[in-house]
């Protein structure tokens, strides 16, 4: 059961109009546990770690907190997110997508590797708001001067759990060099082993935890 004091429903909650509206028009009434328990403060700005299990919404959770804080007139990467494989970066860009219908122009690119290098450099040159990758493909394109991270405000790093076990933790760090200092950072994990918690304390400043024990 939610906290009373939980929000129960997207129009309760202080976002900006347009993507209240695109929420129901999608459809998307009642808040999910995870969603209830994590917005309010990732919509005020606050660093979360969310452990909830796949299917709760975490991309909702996530997706709405950068999107109320971008600005689309500032093209520029202004949110990273990093998934540990292709298919889930694919899955959470698709999700992106569909939050952000409400806001003209705004433009997602999804970086990962096994692809092939040239339309990603391409699509770089072009700009985006938002970058959703693979710590790989991410830390290759830094690397090769491609891509700039200096302004972004939301790093997200999601399934968490699953980017350590497929020993990301390096690149990770690398990565988070080239982040600024101060932004919002939000982990998400299914699993909270002390690797996570380490990673926690090193990446997120005074972190609210979220726990949901199940999806449903
Ligand atoms: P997770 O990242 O936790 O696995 P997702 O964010 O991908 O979960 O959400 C799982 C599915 O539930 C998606 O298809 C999404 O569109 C849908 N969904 C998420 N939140 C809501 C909601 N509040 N109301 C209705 N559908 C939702
Ligand atoms: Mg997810």
């Amino acid at each position: 059961m939610p906290d009373s004091d939980h929000p129960r429903d997207f129009q309760s909650l202080p976002l900006q109009q347009p993507l209240l509206k695109n929420l129901e028009d999608l459809g998307y009434t009642r808040l999910t546990e995870i969603q209830a328990a994590a917005l309010p403060s990732i919509v005020e700005g606050r660093d979360v770690i969310g452990q909830a299990k796949t299917g709760s919404g975490k991309t909702v959770a996530f997706g709405l907190g950068l999107l109320h804080k971008l600005q689309v007139e500032q093209f520029r990467v202004q949110a990273l997110v990093l998934c540990p494989t292709r298919e889930l970066a694919d899955q959470v860009a698709r999700e992106l997508r569909k939050l952000a219908r409400a806001i003209h122009n705004i433009k997602i690119l999804t970086l990962c590797g096994g692809m092939p290098f040239g339309p990603q450099i391409g699509s770089l040159r072009h700009g985006a708001h938002i970058v959703v990758g693979t710590p790989g493909r991410i830390e290759d394109h830094l690397r090769k001067g491609n891509l700039d991270l200096g302004e972004v405000q939301t790093l997200v790093l999601d399934e968490a759990d699953r980017m350590l076990d497929m020993g990301f933790q390096a690149v990770l760090d690398r990565i988070l060099a080239a982040l600024p200092q101060r932004r919002q950072t939000l982990l998400f994990s299914a699993t909270y082993p002390r690797t996570i918690d380490a990673l926690a304390t090193r990446v997120l400043r005074d972190p609210l935890k979220v726990e949901v024990a199940a999806a449903h």
